[in-house]
């Protein structure tokens, strides 16, 4: 049988799902009738939102050839899950929006896809546009990436221009899966006789269990086979094998080369996980496919149950997206000030704010989810490192030697006159600028180093407002470094409000207390007496407001001795204050402290 094995990389909005959508309708694998517009994008949130989260393969057949398309999400969050795909497939389509050219994520993508030795078809996408200009484009595409601009196709993936030749070109140029570049370096991936399938990605189905897409790399997976997994060491014996097309197609087996599903009997996705290594049960543990990474997150937010009582319901709710994600993590922790809730880690703020969204949609919830942090590192006196996923944990200084954080390489794309402005901007926030190269003689690409913490907190928003939308960009993990890092704490009547801690830059401590101080100022209740409110820096009050006393007698107002009132007054007053969070002798009215407390 021949195979051919790719997916499509793309700068978000660039015609990815689009191009998916006409390939899967010229091939006849889906009638333009049953067509419905972005067809691979299955999640409700991933068709409001434009973008793909999850990974679908889905196989069609173009002049007698097995074509498996792997599409793949293109925002950086997700650029592990990208680069298992990858692993999967030989070659891959680019695409790139001939009206608006390379773009940020076009490059880390295409740098994935370079470094993992796939044949790169480029196609300049959306040539119906009166403002598509598809020559100067392919010259930049040339001169940034090395393809020569005449090879380069151009499409419309609206109109289905082009749609043949690209097909045509996928089955000519990407190679056979036995020509795989990986067949160097792992042979053992590929010995005789022998099992060896690639886990690109898992879901729960409530019906299937964890149904998970893999690339057989040699022997066959069929049903009933007694398999393991190389990284879980657990021991499967799946139910179904098949394929996508694009509804599940069962299928005796699965062969060398070849790309589906199998329904693996296993109840949780943690078990197969993304880049585990299918073989079978009964030889010796091989080597697994190189490249092998645990997702780790990056970014940490609390969420809270703004009903005490819904508590045990985000619990569930959060167990069962964990079995659609395993990347998303989560412990209980608990708050002096928000009650009980989950600690949560994310791959980053996509992530967050899709989790979020899935939360409220499908479980109901009403949550409240704090501003996110990163993931800091302490260094204790006898260098042992330990995480740091919530500030308040963090011990008071003199514990620790140093606290590290995140820094990411961070690529932007833009017009030539807001270079400055994009460099202002990033060197506020603590980057470090490292390269400057014109993409043509109106666009440019830079290169910074930042702290993760820098780009968290509203970065893209900025960047986008600055560049009035024009630039782009994206970021990848270069390690944890040293910073001149303290924890901030916020007090109130000299009590410390747990939530409010945060780790920050030692210089812009003064500003960010300030800030919150006012914040409070706004929300605690004027009392009987003068409440401080300060901003602490490692024990050091860096800024603080004062509220002024107030007496307030809610009685005052009776005249003469109607008791009965006066009671019924008073234990109305007593009512309301349940709904009060006491820190010390200040009451907070909850609502107004989970709306200061809104990312
Ligand atoms: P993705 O984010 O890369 O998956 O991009 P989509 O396929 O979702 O497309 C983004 C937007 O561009 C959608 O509004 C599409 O309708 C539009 N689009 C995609 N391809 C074309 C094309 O060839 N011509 C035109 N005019 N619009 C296109
Ligand atoms: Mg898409």
């Amino acid at each position: 049988m021949d195979i051919r094995n790719f997916c499509i990389i793309a700068h978000i909005d660039h015609g990815k799902s689009t191009l998916a959508d006409r390939l899967l309708e010229r091939t006849g694998t889906i009638s333009s009738r049953d067509m419905k517009s972005q067809l691979l994008d299955t999640m409700d949130l991933e068709r409001e939102r434009g973008i793909t989260i999850k990974l679908q393969p889905v196989r069609m057949d173009w002049k007698g050839i097995q074509l498996n398309l792997i599409d793949t999400p293109g925002h950086v969050d997700f650029s592990y899950e990208v680069s298992r795909s990858l692993a999967a497939c030989e070659g891959a389509v680019l695409v790139v929006d001939a009206t608006q050219g390379v773009q940020a994520q076009t490059l880390a993508n295409v740098f994935l896809a370079m470094e993992q030795g796939l044949k790169i078809i480029p196609v300049l996408n959306k040539i119906d546009l009166p403002a598509a200009e598809p020559d100067r484009r392919a010259e930049e595409i040339e001169k940034l990436l090395g393809f020569p601009a005449e090879d380069i196709l151009h499409i419309s993936a609206k109109e289905g221009t082009g749609t043949e030749a690209l097909l045509d070109c996928l089955i000519e140029q990407v190679p056979p899966p036995e020509k795989n570049r990986l067949f160097s370096h792992s042979p053992d991936l590929f010995a005789h006789g022998s099992t060896r399938a690639l886990i690109f990605d898992s879901t729960f189905d409530s019906y299937r269990g964890v149904v998970s897409s893999v690339r057989v790399f040699s022997g066959t997976l069929r049903a009933g086979q007694k398999l393991r997994l190389l990284r879980a060491g657990r021991e499967l014996l799946p139910t179904e094998v098949g394929f996508l097309s694009p509804g599940y197609t069962p299928t005796k087996t699965l062969s060398a080369g070849e790309v589906g599903y199998i329904v693996t009997g296993l109840k949780n996705v943690v078990d197969a996980k993304v880049g585990d290594t299918l073989y079978s049960g009964t030889e010796a543990r091989p080597a697994g496919l190189p490249g092998y990474k645990e997702p780790i997150p990056f970014v940490f937010a609390g969420i809270y149950p703004i009903a005490g009582d819904d508590f045990p319901l985000l619990r569930k709710s959060l167990e069962k997206l964990v079995l659609n994600d395993a990347s998303l993590v989560f412990v209980p922790e608990n708050s002096s000030a928000l009650g009980n809730g989950f600690r949560v880690g994310f791959l980053g703020l996509l992530h967050l704010d899709i989790v979020q969204e899935r939360l409220e949609r499908e479980f109901d919830l009403d949550i409240l989810v704090t501003a996110p942090s990163v993931a800091y590192e302490m260094v204790r006196p006898n260098d042992e490192i330990v995480p740091i996923s919530n500030p308040s944990e963090l011990p008071d200084a003199g514990k620790y030697d140093a606290l590290r954080e995140p820094w990411m390489k961070v690529m932007i794309f833009c017009p030539a006159e807001q270079v400055g402005a994009v460099i202002q901007l990033c060197t506020d926030r603590r980057g470090l600028h490292k390269n400057l190269q014109y993409t043509d003689p109106t666009r440019t690409e830079l290169t910074f180093e930042m702290p993760l913490a820098s780009i968290v907190t509203d970065f893209y928003d900025d960047l986008k407002s600055i560049s009035s939308g024009f630039a782009s960009m994206s970021y990848e993990p270069i390690g944890m470094r040293e910073g001149n890092l303290a924890r901030l704490d916020m007090l109130v009547a000299e009590e410390k409000i747990d939530a409010l801690s945060q780790i920050v830059y030692r210089p812009d401590a003064h500003h960010i207390g300030e800030a919150w101080c006012k914040k409070l100022k706004d929300i605690v209740p004027k009392a009987q007496f003068a409440i401080k409110i300060q901003a602490a820096l490692g024990g050091k009050i860096v800024a603080r407001e004062t509220i002024s006393a107030l007496r307030k007698d809610v009685t005052a107002k009776l005249y003469g001795g109607d008791v009965t009132r006066k009671n019924k007054l008073l234990k109305k007053q007593k009512a309301g204050k349940k709904r009060l969070k006491q820190f010390g002798k200040i009451d907070i009215p909850q609502e107004a402290f989970f709306a200061l407390m809104r990312k």
